[in-house]
């Protein structure tokens, strides 16, 4: 069952020099209890999709299409029906860690503001005993609940954050690159502390990350997305075993028997393109081996193969 179902979402940001097209003609579903795999290079428009979701997308950002979530589309709600699901039943773990705990609050109050909105009377020895269960199960101690965050390690901040993001047992949990600022070692950390919430809280997870590797350590599925399109969609080990898009194909070519754990994506030659003014045709022409002459000229169909989708001329009926 579809938990999120995303229906051609475009996203333009407005700027100075020209609409900037970052999400183009997305469809997408999130499945129930099912951890989704978000990959692509710098740029692709990842955490301007999972923004969107929680409807945080910046001021000069212009949305289009549908993000329906248990058949409301969250594009249509006003303010205050947002913010009921925020934090609640959908909940984003931020890139950037540092910016998301304020520095002057402790971290019990980052909990007890969350609670406030969602629980106006709940009481303060609830409000403790839910924050120390978050904090426990992701292997902080309870006792730090009135610490400040520069008080804490990268790596335990990020604990916190996850904490705080998944204390009211939200069905989506959102992980925007939760790793990329950490060292390894902390990085494997974290990754187990996701694993076991993955396994003991029933919530489904988008998980946006450069690295296949992490990808195939926690999600089920995967979508690829290059310049705004999501290419390629399909479950992590059939597109491991066999990538379609020409763009996952150069992603993941590498040498013979390396583990899927220990894979980062490879760079491919040639670079993003410019998304105020794409590429016509498919947006992967010019950097694509098998381009031919429709891809320079009509926007390639999605295609489903087996459950699962490419978009691409490759497997479209124009020759
Ligand atoms: P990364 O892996 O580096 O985090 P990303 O895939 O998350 O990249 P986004 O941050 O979603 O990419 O950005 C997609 C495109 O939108 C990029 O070209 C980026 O420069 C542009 N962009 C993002 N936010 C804004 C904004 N507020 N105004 C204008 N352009 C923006
Ligand atoms: Fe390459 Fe054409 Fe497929 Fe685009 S549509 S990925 S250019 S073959
Ligand atoms: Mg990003």
């Amino acid at each position: 069952m579809a938990l999120v179902e995303i229906k051609d979402l475009r996203i333009e940001y407005q700027t100075r020099s020209g609409n900037l097209s970052a999400v183009a003609g997305l469809n997408l579903n999130i499945n129930e209890q099912e951890s989704l795999g978000i990959v692509g290079e710098s740029g692709c428009g990842k955490s301007t999709l999972g923004t969107a979701i929680m409807k945080l997308s910046p001021q000069n950002a212009k949305l289009t299409g549908q993000i329906i979530f248990e058949g409301k589309d969250i594009l249509k709600l006003k303010s205050e029906d947002v913010r009921k699901i925020r934090g609640k039943d959908i909940s984003m773990i931020f890139q950037d860690p540092m910016t998301s705990l304020n520095p002057i609050m402790r971290i019990r109050d980052h909990f007890f503001e969350l609670f406030k909105v969602h629980y106006p009377k709940m009481t303060k020895e609830e409000m403790i005993k839910i924050a120390s269960e978050a904090l426990l199960s992701v292997g902080v101690d309870p006792s730090r609940l009135d610490n400040y965050p520069f008080e804490f390690s990268g790596g335990m901040r990020q604990r916190v954050m996850i904490a705080i993001a998944i204390c009211l047992k939200p069905k989506l949990l959102i992980a925007d690159e939760p790793t990329t600022s950490l060292d390894v070692v902390v990085q494997e950390q974290i990754m187990q502390v996701l694993k076991n919430l993955k396994k003991t809280k029933n919530m489904s997870i988008m998980l946006i990350t450069h690295d296949m590797g992490i990808v195939a350590e926690l999600a089920e599925k995967v979508a690829v997305m290059y310049a705004g399109w999501m290419v390629e969609y399909s479950t992590v080990l059939e597109l491991y075993n066999k990538p379609l898009h020409p763009y996952t194909q150069l992603l993941l070519e590498s040498i013979p028997n390396v583990k899927i754990d220990d894979m980062e994506l490879k760079h491919i030659p040639g670079s993003l393109p410019d998304l105020k003014n794409p590429p016509k045709g498919c947006r992967f022409h010019p950097r694509c081996p098998f381009a031919k002459d429709i891809c320079k000229k009509e926007e390639p169909p999605t295609v489903e193969i087996e459950n699962r989708k490419v978009k691409c001329w490759l497997y479209g009926d124009k020759t």
